[in-house]
């Protein structure tokens, strides 16, 4: 593993632009549960009855009172991963962040420019005016919470059946394309079209690192360098390489 770590190490410090895109299991050790991963989200919840648009406008109080429920959200802090990715950037060897999480904790952690592929839950827009608020802000004593001017407050999140913002999907597709690697880490690649960014990575001449402790569908085609560790202690460790290497 050290070998695999120091490897990692090297080649951020000598990439031109690197590029990180997470997925939930980096949030996996501040106790926000993965979706796929046994005792996951879709264990809990049916995804067709509580994450599509659909399934929103059908009962928007039924998916608020599952959002209440999800106090991980509201609790969980940035763990080392994020504390890492945020160092990194700090250190210039990180451009940015796309995150398919929609926890903020990037953000809480100190990270700069953060791409949200898929909104943030930590918001709120209005489905009529498109005001957004901070969760925090309005009142979910009576759900589904209503904006004042009549229509209801939808999580900031992308449901299933929503498109993707375009500012991010643009702008995601443009970092893939124009960077030299790519760190992918804690994310199982399925959900399209966040799993397609490492293919246009790779494909316009990027090196691909992995980190996930599990064998995931970019891991045998597509990475070049895969390290199965959990994000929280191997971005550390590759932290604590670069340094050693610029000492
Ligand atoms: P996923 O549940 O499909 O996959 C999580 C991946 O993380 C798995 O491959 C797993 O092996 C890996 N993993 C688990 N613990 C890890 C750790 N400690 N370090 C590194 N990797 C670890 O999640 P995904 O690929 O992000 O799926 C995408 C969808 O999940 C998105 O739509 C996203 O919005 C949503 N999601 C977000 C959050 C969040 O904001 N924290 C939580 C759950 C789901």
């Amino acid at each position: 593993m050290q070998d695999l770590i120091e490897r990692a190490a090297q080649t951020i410090r000598t990439a031109r632009k690197t590029v990180a895109l997470t997925g939930a299991g980096i949030s996996a050790e501040s106790g926000i549960p993965t979706f796929r991963d046994p005792g996951g989200l879709w264990d809990r919840y049916d995804p067709e009855e509580y994450a599509t648009i659909e399934a929103f406008h059908r009962d928007p109080g039924k998916v608020w009172r599952m959002m209440k429920d999800f106090t991980e959200l509201k609790t969980a802090l940035p763990n080392p991963g994020h504390f890492g990715l945020a160092h990194l950037e700090q250190l210039g060897l990180l451009h940015c962040i796309i995150t398919q999480n929609v926890d903020n904790l990037h953000q809480a952690a100190g990270s700069r420019d953060v791409i949200e592929f898929h909104g943030n839950m930590r918001q709120v827009v209005c489905l009529s005016c498109r005001k957004m608020l901070p969760l925090e802000e309005i009142s979910l004593e009576t759900l589904p919470p209503y904006c004042g001017c009549g229509g209801v407050f939808k999580p900031a999140g992308v449901f299933f059946g929503e498109p993707i913002p375009s500012h991010a999907l643009y702008r995601s597709q443009d970092e893939a394309q124009s960077c030299d690697l790519i760190l992918v880490i804690g994310t199982s690649a399925v959900v399209y079209p966040a799993a397609d960014i490492p293919r246009v990575a790779k494909e316009a001449g990027a090196q691909v690192i992995e980190i996930n402790p599990k064998h995931t569908d970019l891991t045998d085609w597509l990475a070049d360098l895969i390290i199965q560790e959990k994000a929280g202690i191997a971005i550390p460790q590759i932290i604590a390489a670069i340094k050693a290497i610029a000492s």
